[in-house]
């Protein structure tokens, strides 16, 4: 069953009298259950198609069905919700806040939504542990490794158990052995039934994953992986 399910999708920025094609038309299904790499070239449009995965803007024209629905249809409030349901995001430099704990920061999601303290600390805390980092819940980010850092912000990014977690970069500020340890958590993940999304520009990664689409020039072209590694 597909949980994205993008066609013909098209963005345009208008800066001044420049005129940038970001996306030309990019036709994409996603299975739930899937691990999929996007790879490319720098200003190839990964992160403006990234933006649109992740609901966090919208395209000029194409359509895209988020877990059967179509996102054009929705104003922003419900595009908001949306994304919240179904995505988890993660960043290549973590966005934790600085004065909170891992736990807390964790929590802080559930906090915007409303939740009770007992709950949200709870919630966490199943969080952390499928990290492997309940140890560490009340460390603060500065007394955390940078894989220790990341694996707070999948815990924070799990904590609306979201179908789908989409990664921006997740390892672009880690040495090669902390990335295969992320990379690791994350294909467990998968096997617990998350559908996984990463944008990277390390082969080690990619090459990890179950399809490595990549994009070039606002084009998307599915790839075996050899075809990306002599390129
Ligand atoms: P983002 O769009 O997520 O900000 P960019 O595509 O701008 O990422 O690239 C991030 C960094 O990776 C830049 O410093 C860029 O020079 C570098 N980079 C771009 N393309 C490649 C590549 N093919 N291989 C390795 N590094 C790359
Ligand atoms: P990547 O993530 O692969 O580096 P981007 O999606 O960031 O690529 O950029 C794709 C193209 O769109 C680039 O030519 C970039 O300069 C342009 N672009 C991206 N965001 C904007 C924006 N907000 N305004 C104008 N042009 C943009």
């Amino acid at each position: 069953k597909s949980i994205i399910e993008i066609q013909n999708m098209t963005k345009t920025y208008r800066l001044g009298g420049e005129v940038v094609q970001a996306l030309q038309g990019i036709s994409l299904q996603i299975h739930s259950g899937d691990f999929l790499a996007i790879v490319g070239p720098s200003g190839s449009g990964k992160s403006t198609f990234m933006n649109m995965i992740g609901c966090l803007d919208r395209p000029d024209a194409g359509s895209y069905f988020l877990d059967g629905k179509e996102i054009a249809r929705l104003n922003d409030n419900e595009l908001a919700a949306i994304r919240n349901e179904k995505i988890g995001f993660i960043f290549q430099n973590f966005f934790l806040l600085p004065r909170l704990t891992a736990l807390e920061n964790v929590e802080l999601p559930l906090l915007y939504r409303g939740m009770k303290i007992k709950e949200r600390q709870q919630i966490a805390q199943e969080c952390l542990k499928k990290v492997g980092l309940i140890e560490r819940a009340h460390h603060l980010p500065s007394q955390l490794s940078g894989g220790q850092q990341q694996r707070v912000a999948i815990a924070r990014a799990l904590v609306g158990n979201p179908p789908i977690l989409l990664a921006d970069e997740p390892t672009g500020a880690l040495d090669s052995k902390t990335s295969q340890e992320i990379i690791n958590i994350m294909k467990g993940l998968n096997e617990q039934g998350h559908t996984i999304i990463i944008i990277t520009h390390d082969w080690e990664v990619a090459k990890q994953a179950k399809r490595i689409v990549r994009i070039q020039d606002g084009r998307l072209f599915e790839s075996r992986g050899d075809f990306i590694e002599a390129s």
